[in-house]
């Protein structure tokens, strides 16, 4: 497909991550929903072709390709399965580049090459029972002790935990600094005091597992604080930032997908002797996805670039996450819409879609986070 937008390069990657997408995942999208099991082989799959490592340097394993190559992966995978685009998205946009971004030397190389391999999977746990939208309130403890830290309390819907080998952890060292007060860690899944409870029941995104982690006097060496002593809450906003642009991707693979299955069953659905694709008003619903879709893409793509250009990307980062992700939530819907009682039928695609969308304006920051982040931006 011609997109200017795109270099050669660009559009190469896309191509050949899609074409794998329609071969391995699309397939068997509905069958791992209601399995809800994730198929941990794909991130070996997805790291022997170096698409894990997509936007982190050769030097730590990975194969140096930018933000714009990993927005394209986000959007072809969640086009494919958004619940496997989850998956991967906290693996490498969240745990792996918190190591990135904030880890030392000894540990990036420690760390990120087995990650971006696809041998050792991450989670990422801020959410916890009393803090959601707000991370300040986090109240997991983590006290010094020795050369080591003490961890105790839980994180709450955290994304792969159920079988995440290493866990990006926030916990509060100073709980009298508030957010200047809290640090990040690695905990490691076998170390003494981490249990993982049962896999989670949830309305959709059925393939991708999460679970509540519990900390219960967990000894922590201190070799895995991540980044300075109570700067944890500031670090973490600099992964968020980021990790929003890969979710703002995957709103458009997700949306693109629903605009795709309603065309499909509009062109062939017949009612008054023609394709209800005929009538105007789902001829507008269509128009209304694609243009919609489109300037999603165009944000993400922007906010993408301005990363790989160094340059500051953080209001930008918000309006496409905002947008793309709202969006979603608006193709999906109405895409089960167009698609009549059948799509509202288990075994359709757009009820699936349907399910599965709503989690993108929740994660990440929600809507009203992104909406308070772009009005501080405008100076009120
Ligand atoms: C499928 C799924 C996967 C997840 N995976 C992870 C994961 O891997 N790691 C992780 O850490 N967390 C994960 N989460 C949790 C996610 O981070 C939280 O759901 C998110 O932070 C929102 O918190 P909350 O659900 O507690 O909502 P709350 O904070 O309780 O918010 C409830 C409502 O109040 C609104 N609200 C709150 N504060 C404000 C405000 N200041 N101004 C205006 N409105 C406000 C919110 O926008 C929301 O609409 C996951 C959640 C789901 C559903």
């Amino acid at each position: 497909m011609i997109d200017p937008t795109l270099t050669p390069e660009e559009i190469q990657f896309r191509d050949t991550v899609r074409a794998f997408v329609e071969k391995e995942i699309t397939p068997n999208a509905a069958r791992w929903d209601i399995e809800e099991k994730y198929p941990q082989e794909l991130f070996q799959k997805l790291g022997e072709l170096g698409w894990l490592g997509a936007a982190f340097p050769e030097e730590v394993g990975g194969s140096g390709g930018g933000s714009v190559l990993y927005a394209l992966l986000c959007a072809e995978l969640s086009r494919g399965s958004a619940a496997i685009a989850l998956g991967i998205y906290v693996h490498t946009a969240l745990a792996s580049a918190a190591v990135f971004h904030l880890g030392s030397d000894e540990q990036k190389q420690h760390w990120l090459p087995d990650a971006l391999a696809g041998k050792k999977v991450g989670c990422w746990g801020y959410a916890e029972p009393g803090a959601g939208a707000d991370i300040s309130c986090v109240s997991t403890r983590a006290v010094k002790d020795g050369d080591d830290y003490i961890l105790n309390g839980s994180k709450l819907y955290i994304t792969n935990s159920p079988f995440a080998d290493f866990m990006i952890i926030v916990a509060s060292t100073e709980p009298e600094k508030g957010l200047k007060g809290m640090s990040l860690f690695i905990v490691e899944r076998d170390m003494k005091g981490v249990s993982v409870s049962a896999p989670f029941k949830k309305l959709g995104m059925g393939a991708s597992e999460m679970a509540e982690i519990v900390f219960d006097d967990c000894r922590i060496p201190a070799a895995n604080l991540l980044g300075p002593e109570n700067f944890g809450f500031l670090q973490a906003l600099k992964v968020l930032t980021l990790g929003r642009i890969a979710s703002a991707a995957f709103g458009v693979g997700l949306g693109r997908s629903a605009m795709e299955e309603s065309i499909s069953y509009t062109n062939q659905r017949m009612q008054g002797g023609k394709p209800v694709s005929r009538h105007q008003f789902v001829r507008f619903t269509l128009a209304d996805m694609a243009t919609k879709l489109e300037a999603a893409w165009q944000l993400t793509l922007h906010a993408a670039r301005l990363v790989d250009a160094e340059a500051p990307y953080d209001r930008e980062a918000s309006m496409a996450k905002l947008f793309a992700t709202e969006t979603a939530t608006w193709t999906c819907e109405r895409a089960l819409h167009l698609c009549g009682a059948q799509g509202y039928m288990r075994e359709s695609n757009a009820q699936r879609f349907y399910r599965d969308c709503k989690v993108l304006e929740l994660g990440e920051g929600t809507s009203e986070i992104q909406r308070e982040t772009i009005a501080r931006m405008l100076g009120v």
